[in-house]
Formats: C-alpha cells, structure tokens, sequence
C-alpha cells in the first residue's frame, strides 16, 4: 500500500509553521509497513486543493490530509475532497451534537458557524475529536482510501493512536520495525564501507545509513506479522554490526531520536559515576547537554565556564606559567584544566574545553577551529586536539559532541 500525506494550510506554505503532522504520520505509517511515497502541502485554495487530491489519488492507495477541518470559510478541505471523490455533503447530527458539549465543557456560547464541522461527505466513517471540535473523517471509493485529520499535532496523534491505526493494521497484515544504531567518531563512508555487505544486500532486513551533525547512524528494518517476529529477525544483523563497529556505537534504538547526552547520562548514572565540567570555547553547551538527560543529578556536582585565563587558574588550578608559555588554547592548558578540576571537585571524571570557536581570534598556528578537550578519571588525562572547521556554532556543538562521548567512554572504561 503506498500513502501521500497531504498537508493543507496556507500557513506551512508561508514558513509560519513546519509541517510536522508529516512527519508524525510518517512514522507511524512506516511501522505498519505502508510506503509513504509523497508528502504534499497546499495552501487553502479551492483549485489548487482540487487538483492536488486529484493527483494524490491518482498515485497513492491512501491519501491523508491535515488541517482544514476548522468552522472558517478557509476550511474546505472536506468539501474538496468529497467532491473529488463524487460524494455529496450530509449534515450528521450526531457530531453537531458532539460540538456543541465541547464548547458546553468549556463554558463557551457554540457559534453557529461551526455547524459546518458536522457536514461529511455520505459514507463517510466520522472520527470524532477528543481533544477539539473538528471530527476527522474517512472515505472510501473503488480502493482508494482518504482520511482527514485535523490540524493541531495533539488532536491529530490522537485521532490517529485511537481510530485510525488500529483501521490500518487490519488492512496491511503486516508490521514493520526498526533499530536505529547510532555512531560517533565513523564517518558516513567509513560506516558505509564496513558495513556495505549489510547494506547491499536487499535482504529481509535492510540496512540503511544518514548522516547528521559529527555523527552517523544506521537504520536496520525488517518486516514481519507483528512487531516482535520483525524485532527477532533484525536483531541478529543489529548485534553483527554492532560487534564489528565496536564502541564507536554509543546507541541502538527503537527510534531515530535520543542521543550522546543521553548515553553520557546514562553511562555515568548506571555505574554511579560524578563528572564536572570546566568549558572555555563550548562555553556550558556540554554541561547544559548533559542536563537535558533526566537523572542527571546523580552524576554532575558542578560545572563551571572558565573563559578568562584567571578563571581557568581558580578554578581550575592552571598554573600561570603555563598559560603564559603556551598558551589558554593549548594541550597543556586542557590538560591542567581537566586534573585541577578532578582534584578540586572530586569528580570520578572531569571535562575541560578550550579552543578558537571563530569567526576571529584564529592564527597561523592556532586557526579557528582548533579545539582541545582533555577528560581527566582515575587512569588519566586523555586530550583530544580537534580541528574543526564551520560556523561559530557549528565548532562548538561538534567540540560539545566530542566532550560528551569522551565522557561516555570515560565512564564505561571507568
Ligand atoms: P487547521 O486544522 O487547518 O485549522 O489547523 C489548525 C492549526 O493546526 C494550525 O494553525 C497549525 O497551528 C496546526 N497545523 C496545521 N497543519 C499542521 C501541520 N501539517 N503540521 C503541524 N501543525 C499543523
Ligand atoms: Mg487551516
């Protein structure tokens, strides 16, 4: 079965908001195993609606459209999209009766205008909303399938989770799953090359790598009568790369979010771990990372922006010889930062930053770009000269990358 998700809303169109509906039901249609082929916007213009359901009709088995469920006269998608399917409208009581509780519920008069979010095209399967007043509806004509879903992501997902993907399941028998590996320190061709065996082959489980900002990840897919007999029959080939790319994979999960942070977080919690941080160029950014993972708290005591050479001396205990030998962006400088801090704070492991984040300050034997970040645990000091190269923002996040899974490894070889 292949599906076009048809985003409808002049609002996508202008930039205003990111069609993340799209995105939503991509998602979820790819764990039924139903290929999204086209993902379409349209603003709310009656021709163009037209000739843009047409066209998905004439090239999708299922067509779903958000937005344009709403009581205002810029809301038409329904109207369109029974047009095109040669139905005429019907005004369904029951619904107009659900409209009007909703604005009782919320102690408001019901405009009469909303009357028209309780017209369907005849036949039509009507979606009540849970979470709004526009009710969703779902068409049927010579096999061909349209569903509409209103436009607010929450109403959405919930219509979707609770009358449509139950609907779905029944009709395609089959599900598929997922296991997004992730990798740090690989790159793109690097993981391409070693895994191409996987990759290559168009077997029962597909293999499939992206890339993204300092990091790799690779998508393993197969599918089966239900999620578990899928899971079962990827996992083999999860583990087989996982043991070939070795501890350059920080993560395998259910899905393509999550991340170094998370790992890091993860690592120091569950072997009782404390880190502190001492950052110059990633100014925090590695320490405000770590804290976006939930429990935290047990790990990270403190976590200072040293900047200035005289912070970098309190806090850290460089020593000012040190600093004026080599300088505030050097390995001795990281590696002072990161044993000063360890002894100061007491951590298990301590971080330290410094480095030329750009767009000035760079020189022929220090460029922008140049980035030392030394971790510092009971083995050691281990530091890592970095050149990056980009955006003022683009050097910090991948030096902050870096520091994060030097923290990782730290703690799993603690
Ligand atoms: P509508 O159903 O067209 O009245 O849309 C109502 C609201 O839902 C819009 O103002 C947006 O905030 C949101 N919305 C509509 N379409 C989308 C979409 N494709 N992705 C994310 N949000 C959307
Ligand atoms: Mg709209």
């Amino acid at each position: 079965m292949i599906a076009e998700i048809v985003a409808i809303g002049t609002e996508l169109l202008m930039g205003q908001i990111l069609d993340t509906d799209a995105q939503y039901l991509s998602r979820r249609l790819q764990s039924l195993g139903i290929s999204v082929y086209y993902h379409t916007v349209v603003g709310d213009n009656p021709q163009r609606m037209r000739d843009t359901l047409a066209l998905a009709l004439s090239r999708s088995d299922i067509v779903i459209t958000t937005g344009g469920l709403g009581p205002t006269q810029d809301d038409i998608s329904k109207e369109i999209a029974a047009e095109i399917m040669g139905l005429a409208m019907r005004f369904d009581e029951a619904s107009w009766r659900e409209i009007q509780d909703y604005f009782v519920r919320l102690g408001r008069a019901c405009p009469q205008s909303n009357r028209r979010q309780a017209m369907f095209a005849e036949g039509a399967r009507i979606l009540p909303n849970a979470c709004g007043t526009a009710p969703g509806c779902m068409l049927e004509r010579e096999g061909k399938i349209v569903i509409q879903l209103p436009g607010p992501p929450h109403e959405l997902a919930d219509m979707f989770e609770k009358q449509v993907y139950g609907l779905l399941a029944a009709r395609t028998g089959g599900c598929i799953a997922s296991r997004y590996i992730r990798i740090y320190g690989l790159g793109e061709s690097d993981v391409a090359q070693r895994c191409a065996k996987w990759i290559e082959a168009q077997d029962e489980v597909t293999v499939a790598p992206y890339c993204q900002l300092g990091e790799c990840q690779l998508r393993v897919t197969a599918r089966g009568e239900s999620e578990a007999q899928a899971v079962e029959k990827l996992m083999p080939v999860v583990e087989a790369i996982c043991a070939l790319l070795g501890d350059h994979v920080y993560a395998v999960l259910p899905t393509s979010e999550g991340s170094m942070e998370e790992a890091a977080g993860r690592a120091l919690t569950e072997r009782g771990l404390t880190v502190s941080t001492a950052e110059s160029c990633t100014g925090g950014l590695v320490a405000a990372r770590l804290v976006n993972y939930p429990g935290i708290s047990a790990a990270l005591g403190e976590a200072h922006v040293t900047y200035a050479n005289e912070a970098k001396i309190r806090y850290c205990g460089v020593s000012p010889q040190t600093l004026a030998a080599h300088g505030a962006v050097s390995e001795e400088t990281a590696r002072e930062m990161a044993l000063g801090l360890r002894a100061r704070s007491g951590a298990d492991i301590a971080l330290a930053t410094t480095g030329i984040a750009g767009p000035g300050g760079g020189t022929k034997e220090k460029p922008v770009g140049l980035v030392y970040v030394a971790c510092a645990d009971r083995h050691g000091v281990l530091v890592e000269r970095l050149q990056l190269s980009g955006s003022r923002e683009r050097i910090r996040s991948l030096a902050a990358l870096r520091a994060l899974d030097m923290i990782r490894r730290a703690a799993i070889r603690a």
